[in-house]
């Protein structure tokens, strides 16, 4: 039987060679109809036999290759028009024209295939790439997106190119970055004042030249800039232990875990487990750094992740890396890359070679091409959990991202300040910026700035409503509070996480929520951050959260986990702090002792409920860390020493939970003064962590089953930055999943300050609903 439907398709179907995909399968199944891009996804129309479209309809789902993606199908029937072929049509532009733009996405399959085939004449291109794979949203710096609109455009196809791209059964057919030696960006090497590039003719013989010459720099224990999609990255041999020695000096970064890379899976199962879903998410098109558990420890990992217990590795996702790899397997077997971003501390990542002064000092040589980079974008971080994605750092491959958003507003979120990150809302979509880094650095501010000018260019984006933390002193807030002429709302911080991971998980109702953070403003100009909401998008009310304790000299204490420590200690021993037989106190000369006590007593601090702070104190009290060289140091080392010692038999620490004024208060005080009895008899650090980890897990159920008997709400949310810590997240979902809940954590956006914005974004938009 003939008929005809219509097919609306969401998801990432734009600028991906979705089209042509669409065309063949109805050209097999003998179809007639149409397809075209429309501003909010793909539309098909279908003519032919039923059983057909059928079919149709199946294999678009199954035989779907990456990096297309169909989040949804909607199908109605129509009446049939008699047609009998099958056309791609013009797009049909919104009034206001919005655009899906993809992500930057890995080199595929079959360009990897032809990149290695001497007889394909793409044979060691370094800039091959699809409509399925290849830069996008880097490159991209307006739209239509086409190859004039961007970073392309100064490179005019060759004939040969441009066949390729008209033809809709080629896989180039209009990809808008294809290139090739004839007519495409090159690569060269630089080092000191010599400069050796691939150029005009016989630039393969000289493109291998670039990569050999990179290759002996890395085999000599050198370190390379390497120019990758989104920006520059420094490159050396993960197992050469000086090199990566010269690496932590050089970069004045003593121990936080460098990523690595490597051009075959294998290479990581040798050292890391690998589970199914793990092995997806590192070989599909987005290629981010996948945090995994380590199998074998190895010596050279002590100097590339010291004191962890998971690696963060990447494969290869630019042609330029594999054929830099490709090299490097001439002379050594299964390598391993360090590749770590290419920065200034506190900057972004270098982006052009304009800016390679920057991190002169940092590399021996450079690996550069001239195809610009319009936007920079750091690598993604994700991790498995549940079977899926739980992403820490979103960025290359993640960006853009549309997130069904049903509101009939513009909104412009503008995220929090460590971890910065704004999101819009257009056309009942969210899209979050890449990751920013901490906007207090000028340089980090300044690609705020320009990332969110981008966005309003390219999306056609202005907002109507703005929304922001409530902490006055943010840059984010102080931007949004700049802007003239809009409606602006604030919402506070971790009422903004409890929002976001509703949003994410579709929630519009009330329900518990437990944001453990790191710091956060709150009303009382307290510093929140263990926190038990009752919420729901629009407002919240705060149900519980820890007895407050102090940050001594305020921001200080955040650097230096001793700090709250020694506050913790104080209030427990007062005056006979300082003769406390703790290892612990060695940290403190005679006068820091005095001086600090003067502070409690004058009140030369802050009051925080953070959980994180809690971390600091406990890694501080157990001589593991006293003072943090990055962003959660000391709560990741007492992670790593508690998953050293887990215990089948789980026991916690006494905490209390006092009722006062309708709002439960945690107690940390006995929980303290146990864990310092514990120290004092010497019982294992690793023993004690484990414990307190557990401690907190039984704390957030007996919370959660506290808010249930005086709410009867089943649903609950996690949020905020200590929910990275895997086995406390671990530990307290099952937990909290043991009673009965039903337990939401995020997936797509990251727990931490990455995912601000969106629940500004929920909240703001909730008030306006009233
Ligand atoms: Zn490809
Ligand atoms: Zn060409
Ligand atoms: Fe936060």
């Amino acid at each position: 039987m003939v008929k005809r439907v219509r097919l609306h398709i969401k998801g990432r179907v734009q600028g991906v060679g979705f089209r042509p995909f669409i065309y063949n399968l109805a050209t097999k199944e003998r179809l007639a109809g149409f397809v075209l891009n429309d501003p909010l996804g793909v539309s098909v129309e279908l003519e032919g036999d039923s059983s057909r479209i059928k079919s149709f309809v199946k294999k678009l789902r199954d035989n779907l290759p990456p990096p297309l993606n169909i989040e949804a199908i909607e199908k109605r029937p129509i009446t049939a028009k008699n047609e009998t072929v099958f056309s791609i049509r013009k797009s049909v532009r919104g009034r206001d024209k919005f655009v899906f733009i993809a992500p930057d996405l890995a080199l595929c399959r079959r360009c990897l295939d032809e990149l290695l085939n001497r007889n394909d004449r793409r044979f060691s291109y370094p800039f091959i790439n699809c409509t399925h794979c290849g830069p996008r949203y880097s490159v991209i710096f307006d739209i239509p997106y086409d190859r004039a609109k961007t970073t392309m455009k100064e490179f005019t196809m060759c004939k040969q190119c441009k066949t390729e791209y008209s033809d809709f059964r080629s896989r180039r057919f209009h990809a808008q970055p294809s290139a090739c030696f004839t007519c495409g960006p090159q690569v060269s090497l630089l080092e000191g004042k010599e400069k050796f590039s691939s150029r005009g003719k016989g630039c393969l013989e000289s493109a291998k030249l670039v990569f050999m010459g990179a290759a002996e720099r890395i085999g000599q224990g050198g370190i390379l800039a390497v120019k990758g999609i989104g920006g520059y990255h420094l490159c050396c041999d993960a197992k050469n232990k000086e090199t990566v020695s010269l690496l932590r000096r050089r970069k004045k970064r003593p121990s936080k875990p460098f990523a690595l890379m490597v051009d075959a899976i294998e290479t990581i199962n040798d050292i890391c487990y690998i589970n199914n879903k793990e092995r997806e998410v590192l070989t599909g098109p987005a290629r981010p750094i996948v945090l995994l558990k380590i199998k074998r420890r190895l010596s050279w990992m002590d100097n590339v992740a010291p004191g962890q217990k998971f690696l963060g590795a990447m494969l290869c996702y630019t042609p330029v890396h594999h054929l830099l790899f490709s090299h490097i397997k001439k002379r050594q077997n299964k390598p391993i890359l360090v590749m770590t971003s290419a920065n200034l501390k506190d900057n972004p990542l270098v982006k052009d070679e304009r800016e390679l002064a920057k991190i002169r000092k940092y590399a021996d040589a450079f690996l550069v091409n001239n195809r610009k980079i319009f936007v920079r974008c750091d690598d993604s971080v994700t991790r498995v959990y549940k079977n899926k994605e739980y992403v820490l750092r979103k960025a290359r491959g993640y960006v853009p991202d549309f997130f069904e958003f049903k509101t009939d507003k513009s909104i412009l979120a503008c995220g929090a300040e460590l971890k910065a990150a704004f999101s819009i809302v257009k056309n009942g979509f969210l899209i979050t910026s890449q990751y920013l880094g901490d906007l207090k650095s000028y340089a980090n501010y300044r690609f705020f700035i320009k990332t969110l000018e981008h966005f309003k260019e390219v999306f056609h984006f202005e907002p109507d409503l703005v929304a922001y933390d409530s902490h006055p002193a943010y840059l984010s807030s102080q931007y949004a509070l700049s802007l003239k002429g809009k409606k602006k709302i604030a919402v506070q911080h971790h009422h903004a996480h409890a929002a976001s991971c509703m949003l994410e998980n579709g929630l519009n109702e009330k329900v518990i929520a437990v944001v453990f953070d790191g710091i956060g403003f709150g009303p009382d100009r307290a510093v929140w951050g263990g926190e038990f909401f009752i919420c729901d998008r629009k407002e919240f009310k705060r149900a519980g959260f820890f007895d407050y304790f102090a940050m001594i000299g305020k921001d200080k204490a955040v650097k230096e986990p001793r700090r709250v420590a020694f506050y913790i200690l104080h209030e427990l021993y007062r005056e006979r702090v300082k003769d406390a037989d703790m290892e612990f106190m060695r940290n403190f000369s005679k006068e820091e002792i005095v001086l600090f006590k003067m502070m409690i007593k004058n009140k030369s601090f802050v009051y925080t409920s953070s959980v994180g702070r809690l971390f600091d104190a406990v890694a501080s009290l157990l001589n593991i860390r006293h003072y943090n060289t990055y962003e959660g140091e000391a709560a990741v080392n007492l992670e790593m020493a508690a998953l050293d010692k887990q215990e089948k038999e789980k026991k916690a620490y006494a905490f209390d939970i006092v009722n006062k004024n309708k709002r439960y208060r945690i107690k940390w005080q006995p929980l303290f003064g146990e864990i310092i009895d514990d120290v004092l008899r010497k019982k294992e650090k690793g023993r004690i962590a484990f414990k307190f980890h557990y401690t907190l897990s039984a704390i957030i159920k007996e919370m959660c089953q506290l808010l249930r008997r005086d709410c009867g709400l089943n649903k609950v949310v996690f949020s905020g930055g200590v929910f990275q810590n895997w086995l406390l997240l671990n530990m307290a979902a099952k937990e909290v999943r043991k009673a009965g809940f039903d337990l939401y954590t995020h997936s797509r956006f990251p727990p931490n300050d990455g995912c601000i914005s969106l629940g500004q974004a929920a909240g703001a938009d909730a008030v306006c609903k009233g």
